[in-house]
Parts: structure tokens; C-alpha cells; sequence
């Protein structure tokens, strides 16, 4: 294994960390009632289900938090599984530019710019 796909499973293991901390910390100090009670309730559950439980309960204002929380662990996932870094679509390497200004990417250049323009 590279050093550089050590860095970026650090990258993700560390971004992990943090969207479920302010993840937890928006729910804990939101001044909706509801959202303090997720905050507990999240705090029961163990980490794997949260993507799913916010899915359910969180308001609209928590959906960028919980994609990304949702895209970091299945970069995390593909790492365990030796598949992280290739094109969901082609299984080709994603380009290393890509993946280093997002470690979430899951798509190559080729892959992406034909989905955008389908898109469109
Ligand atoms: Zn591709």
C-alpha cells in the first residue's frame, strides 16, 4: 500500500470524526425541541445506523451533512473492501487530482462529464 492511499483513508477516517461531530453538535444546541431529542436518541444508536435514522427523522437543513456522512462511509467501506479509489461506473482508477480534492469522489473524469451531460 502507497503512503498516499494511507493519507486519504486517514482523510476519510478524520472527516468522518467531524461531520459526526457537528452533526451532533447542530442537533444538541438547535433550538428546535425535536431536533435536541434526535440528538439523544443518536446518541443510542451506534454510528453505522445514523445515516439511515437522520434520513428519517432529521429536517431538510441536515440533508448536505448526512450525503456527506452517507459518502464517507462508503469511502470508508471501500477501503475495507480494497475497492476504494476506482470508478463506480467503469472501474477504472479515479484520477489521484480527483480523489485528493475529494476523498469522496466516486466517479472517474471521463465517467462524471458523462453524467453531466446526461444531466443536462
Ligand atoms: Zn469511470
Amino acid at each position: 500500500m502507497s503512503t498516499e492511499t494511507l493519507d486519504l483513508e486517514e482523510q476519510v477516517v478524520l472527516l468522518l470524526a467531524q461531520v459526526r461531530e457537528e452533526l451532533l453538535n447542530r442537533l444538541r444546541y438547535s433550538s428546535v425541541s425535536h431536533d435536541n431529542n434526535l440528538y439523544t436518541q443518536l446518541s443510542e444508536h451506534p454510528e453505522d445506523d445514523w445515516v439511515a435514522y437522520l434520513r428519517e427523522k432529521a429536517g431538510p437543513s441536515y440533508k448536505e451533512l448526512v450525503d456527506k456522512l452517507e459518502r464517507l462511509e462508503a469511502a470508508q467501506c471501500q477501503f475495507d473492501l480494497g475497492l476504494f479509489g476506482f470508478c463506480s461506473d467503469c472501474e477504472e482508477p479515479i484520477e489521484d487530482e480527483l480523489l485528493e480534492h475529494d476523498v469522496t469522489t466516486q466517479r472517474c473524469k471521463k465517467c462524471e462529464s458523462l453524467v453531466k451531460a446526461r444531466e443536462q
